[in-house]
């Protein structure tokens, strides 16, 4: 049994300097509260807790102490509560998503509507939705946007970071097919994380050469699970797993060679403990 890696794994930009900062700031404050998971990996979550960093869920649970705005950011409105609180702040927004946020600003104040082609509960959505004011919506499927009756005049489209070139050009194209006959412009922005694509390309390209790709990453991580479905689209089985303790000796049965590949916020240390793992299997396998 071969067991290969892809060739992009480890953190993303965006994470290391989240938690670069975090570890400075804990360093310097003592205890300080994350509004929120600061990425969506449990291992880095529990990390941090052991530096002094705790998650809260509002403001009001700050006790007067120095605030973290985690790697998927946060409304203006926040931003404005921690002013009027006259917290300290560490904003470990990833320049990206923060850009994404910008973007949105723009077309609302340039008078556009604003859909996000992505997932409305995720919190980076949610904070680029608040930035994007009144009437912004994302959705999923753009008929989800006829639904609600009446089509924007003007309408700007952005992106989850994490979603895919492919999946938001098809979102794109649908909603120009349904509704751009009643619109007066259409204002497309790509807002999709480079380093994502980057590990997407990765991935797809090791799934194309194995039967079994194990894919490392929170649960909660849509980044992740947006790998594992381009590894299925590869026409390869996927399994998203959290650590290697839930890696099942059964999944290898028939194989003869599995990929490894890891979200953006999975620590390399998941990585190798999996790579290892299944090291062990195949050699018991022979
Ligand atoms: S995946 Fe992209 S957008 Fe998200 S934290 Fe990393 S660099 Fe930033």
């Amino acid at each position: 049994m071969q067991i290969e890696k892809a060739s992009l794994t480890g953190f993303c930009f965006g994470v290391r300097r989240a938690l670069n900062m975090m570890e400075k700031a804990a360093a310097e404050k003592g205890g300080i509260a994350s509004l929120g998971d600061l990425v969506h990996n449990r291992q880095v979550v529990d990390y941090l807790e052991s530096l002094g960093v705790r998650v809260i869920c509002n403001l009001e649970e700050s006790q007067g102490g120095a605030v973290a705005i985690p790697s998927h950011g946060a409304g203006p409105e926040v931003f404005q509560e921690i002013e009027a609180r006259k917290l300290p702040l560490v904003d470990a927004t990833c320049p990206i998503v923060s850009k994404a946020q910008r973007k949105a600003r723009d077309l609302r104040q340039a008078g556009f509507q604003v859909v996000i082609f992505g997932d409305p509960d995720h919190p980076e959505v949610r904070a680029v939705l608040a930035w994007a004011g009144e009437g912004a919506l994302a959705i999923t499927e753009p008929e989800a946007l006829l639904a609600r009756g009446k089509i924007p005049r003007r309408l700007g489209i952005m992106a989850q970071t994490t979603q895919t070139p492919k999946a938001f050009s098809l979102f794109v194209a649908k909603l120009s097919e349904l509704a751009l006959a009643q619109m007066t412009e259409l204002r497309v922005v790509n807002t999709l994380c480079p380093s994502v694509h980057l590990r997407q390309q990765a991935a797809q390209e090791l799934a194309r050469r194995v039967d079994l790709m194990i894919v490392v990453g929170g649960h909660h991580s849509a980044n992740t699970r947006r790998l594992a479905e381009v590894c299925r689209e590869a026409g390869c089985e996927a399994r998203h797993i959290e650590t290697v303790a839930e890696v099942d000796a059964a999944w290898l049965h028939g194989k003869e060679r599995i990929g490894v590949a890891a979200g953006t916020s999975t620590p390399d240390q998941a990585v190798e403990a999996v790579m290892a793992r299944l090291q062990e299997l195949a050699g018991q396998s022979r």
